[in-house]
């Protein structure tokens, strides 16, 4: 994990927040580079999720609703997470995972295990209070949503009249979501505010039952949950749950609001309120995987080069364009052919300084899969050196032919995927 930091850093992935004020606890911001794949992955699951199905549809719901959405929800009530404390390092950590917390003593030794005693556990509410209008008093205060789907399920029925869909459909967000965690930590895996990318799916009652074969962990709205889970280097963890949240949040909305969330279908004439099942994905999460699992450290016959081996798709800059030399004209023409890069809709990064081979690695470290060399040779037959990131092979290309034998190379990426 010291490693990828350090390149998130290094590279402008991702920064502390609020650095040059010492921090502020396990808050990040992302940089040039990693505002680009966060994007990347939101847009990648927008396309697989809504603009790829024709039942799915999106949604942008408001941070702040009406404070009652959370009583409802049971969030007010229920939202919490069992905590301990060790008496001797006043530490706090979940009572449901001792099993894998240190606590921050050196050396750092599991919860219990030091002399410190530990208390009984403590409903902690993760939700973070904040007050609306010019009034702080009981009657102001609301939440910051600690999930997008609320909000999902808030505009059911606005989105069921203006669609005209019928379950089973669905309608998916993607969101900052905010939740007080107690023990966050392990980099951007655990944060206090973080984007979360969910989808409701909406069926018949009694159809929802072959989705899962597997129960644990189950939410206070769930009838069965699973996980996708992904080794980190500091263990498994938790990347998407999906749940089957039953009829629970719609019900509990109907009767609170006194609107009523049930489904009519003209067809069978029969009314019913649809189950859910929910996949809820943690964008900052799917980003941190997508880092650890490119990185890689590769022993070369004379050095070690540190490579990001990100998918295009994801990858934030696609070409590196770099002039062998700063002088004879090769800055110009590698500007022009950068331009016509991204005027058909590739991102590109320029770089003139230092070495091309320290340039290359540069690259490499950003996970840009291709760069492209203008040298001498360019003004003679007006070719490019191409050179693939994973491979470091090289091969000349046409500049005419440029565009195309890049989304060529992409294409076959894709295919990969
Ligand atoms: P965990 O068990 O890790 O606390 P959760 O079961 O509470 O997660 P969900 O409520 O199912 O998480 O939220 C869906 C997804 O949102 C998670 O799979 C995860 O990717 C992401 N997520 C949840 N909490 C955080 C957080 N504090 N920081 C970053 N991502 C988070």
């Amino acid at each position: 994990m010291e490693k990828i930091v350090s390149l998130c850093k290094r590279r402008g992935f991702v920064f502390q927040a609020s650095e040059i004020y010492g921090g502020i606890g396990n808050t990040y911001d992302y940089g040039p580079l990693g505002v680009e794949l966060l994007r990347r992955v939101k847009d990648s699951w927008w396309s697989a999720m809504v603009r790829e199905r024709e039942d799915v549809v999106g949604l942008d719901s408001a941070i702040i609703q009406n404070p009652k959405t959370w009583i409802t929800s049971g969030h007010v009530g229920g939202f919490s997470d069992p905590m301990v404390d060790c008496k001797k390092c006043k530490s706090r950590f979940r009572a449901d995972k001792l099993e894998d917390a240190r606590c921050p003593e050196k050396p750092s030794k599991r919860p219990g295990a030091c002399e410190g005693e530990l208390t009984e556990p403590r409903a902690f509410n993760l939700m973070f209070e904040t007050n609306v209008g010019p009034v702080k008093d009981s009657s102001s205060i609301a939440y910051l949503r600690p999930e997008t789907a609320q909000g999902i399920f808030l505009n059911f029925k606005n989105v069921l009249e203006s669609s005209r869909l019928k379950p089973p459909f669905g309608i998916a967000q993607i969101g900052k979501s905010f939740r007080n965690e107690i023990t966050p930590g392990n980099f951007v895996f655990r944060t206090r505010e973080f984007e979360q990318a969910e989808m409701e799916f909406f069926v018949p009652p009694g159809t929802e039952q072959h989705w899962f074969d597997y129960k644990d962990e189950l939410a206070h709205y769930s009838n069965f949950t699973s996980d996708i889970e992904y080794e980190y280097p500091f263990g498994w963890g938790e990347l998407e749950g999906v749940a089957s949240r039953t009829d629970f949040d719609l019900k509990r909305h109907s009767e609170a609001s006194g609107v009523d969330l049930v489904y009519f279908d003209p067809q069978t004439k029969e009314h019913f309120t649809p189950f859910v099942i929910e996949p809820a994905g943690g964008v900052n999460r799917i980003a941190l995987t997508l880092l650890i699992d490119a990185y890689e450290e590769e022993q070369l016959a004379d050095d070690v080069r540190v490579v990001l081996r990100l998918h295009p798709a994801v990858a934030p800059i696609t070409v590196g364009v770099l002039p062998l030399v700063k002088k004879e004209g090769m800055p110009e023409k590698a500007k022009e052919i950068g331009a016509k890069l991204r005027r058909a809709g590739l991102t590109t990064y320029y770089d003139e300084k230092a070495a091309i081979g320290r340039r290359y690695r540069r690259m490499d470290e950003a996970g840009t899969p291709y760069c492209i060399t203008i040298d001498g040779q360019t003004f003679e037959d007006d070719t490019v050196t191409v050179r693939e990131r994973d491979s470091m092979a090289q091969s000349r290309v046409a500049v005419k032919d440029l565009v195309e034998h890049l989304a060529a190379a992409t294409q076959a990426w894709r295919r990969m995927r």
